[in-house]
């Protein structure tokens, strides 16, 4: 019995230990030691085999060929498609043991899953090409404008009130655009810090329909308000939770406008494990939404019909900032709609623990 062998269970036991993808060969490429991170990466390793049968990764055979010949050690990047698209770095260290001729040397590989850091960077990459694009329209539409007002329209008076409100409007567009960008990016700064303060959900929701009256007035649409006799008190940020149930309203009132009528219901619910919680929905009786986009409309940017958001100076950004929003808070947001039947955007937040009935008096008597 050879002396590589008299070890191999010391090794396993190590390799096992390792986080991540580690494994193991002798000299001649045989595979030693391997950890089950190893085998859900290639899982046709086998002790005693050679190791380029079972990995079929041509990137990484090679750099096990050069880690041997040159007893440097190697790193390599490979992707793999099966059974999902990942991407690996790989560590290849020859490991050379100070007694014996070499017979006994070892290569180590460990492996790193680079998959979520790949998935970040494609994020970023998809959100700043976004965000480039939406700030060029309005951009290049104001350019358009100045040179007209510049040139063929230097002295009529008429096109240029009218180009000028146009510009006003593109302005804004950029403006709400960037101010979103930025509530966004300061919400996520703060994803890990639960808000503290303690605040009663029916007087923002109030507050919220209240400032949102002309616009209902503006499109012809009665918004009802439905609020508990108790106090319903979560742990939140104030600012934070208006901006959220506004910009929810403030959909309801843009997309469901057709329907003539909004419902925003707050109300004492129950989460699946039993825990209470406090519910804000807000109902519109418009054209609704097909079932293919819910799952995909707190994505940044997403939107059902581009132009008809652009139209109503949307972002594409309200709903990504209403989840975030939530999962700052804990909670959640819950989609439901028919077509043609209007939606229903519900806003769940688990309630404070001394937001029972019995504190929520305190509060109450409290105030002022
Ligand atoms: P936007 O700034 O475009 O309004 P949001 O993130 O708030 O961005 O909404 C994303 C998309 O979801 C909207 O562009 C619209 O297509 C759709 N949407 C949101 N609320 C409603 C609603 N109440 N009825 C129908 N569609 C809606």
């Amino acid at each position: 019995m050879s002396a590589r062998h008299s070890y191999a269970p010391v090794i396993e036991m190590l390799v096992n230990g390792l986080h991540g993808a580690a494994i193991v060969l002798d000299r001649e490429g045989r595979v030693i030691a391997f950890n089950g991170e190893a085998a859900s990466i290639a899982p046709a390793l086998r002790h005693g085999e050679p190791a380029l049968i079972s990995l079929r990764m041509p990137e990484l055979v090679e750099a096990i060929r050069r880690a041997g010949k040159r007893r440097e050690p190697q790193r390599v990047e490979f992707f793999e498609r099966v059974p999902t698209d990942r991407w690996f770095e790989a560590f290849v260290t020859p490991v050379r043991l100070p007694a014996g001729d070499g017979a006994d040397d070892l290569v180590l590989l460990t492996f790193n899953d680079l998959t979520p850091l790949r998935r970040v960077e494609e994020m970023r990459a998809d959100f700043i090409a976004n965000a480039s694009h939406e700030l060029r329209t309005p951009l290049a539409a104001l350019l358009g404008f100045i040179e007209t007002l510049q040139g063929p329209a230097r002295n009529d008076t008429g096109a240029r009130e009218k180009f000028l409100a146009i510009m006003q409007q593109q302005a804004t567009r950029m403006a709400r655009l960037i101010d979103d960008l930025l509530s966004l990016s300061r919400i996520e700064l703060n994803a890990h810090l639960q808000p503290s303060t303690r605040v009663e959900l029916a007087p923002i929701v109030r507050q919220v329909v209240d400032g949102l009256m002309t616009l209902a007035r503006d499109r012809d649409v009665e918004v009802a308000v439905t609020a508990p006799q108790e106090a319903l008190v979560v742990l939140g940020d104030r600012d934070e939770l208006i901006r959220a149930i506004e910009n929810l309203v403030e959909n309801a009132l843009k997309y469901g406008a057709a329907g003539r009528r909004v419902d925003v219901t707050l109300a004492r619910g129950q989460t699946r494990s039993g825990a209470p919680e406090a519910r804000i929905s807000v109902r519109d009786f418009g054209p609704g939404i097909a079932p293919e986009h819910l799952p995909r409309l707190t994505e940044r940017f997403y939107r059902v019909d581009v132009s008809d958001s652009r139209a109503q100076g949307g972002t594409g950004l309200g709903l990504a900032l209403v989840k975030h929003v939530l999962n700052r808070h804990g909670g959640r947001l819950t989609i439901e709609s028919t077509l043609g039947q209007g939606a229903a955007f519900t806003m769940h937040l688990p309630l404070s623990s001394t937001g029972d009935p019995a504190s929520a008096e305190n509060i109450d008597k409290s105030a002022p």
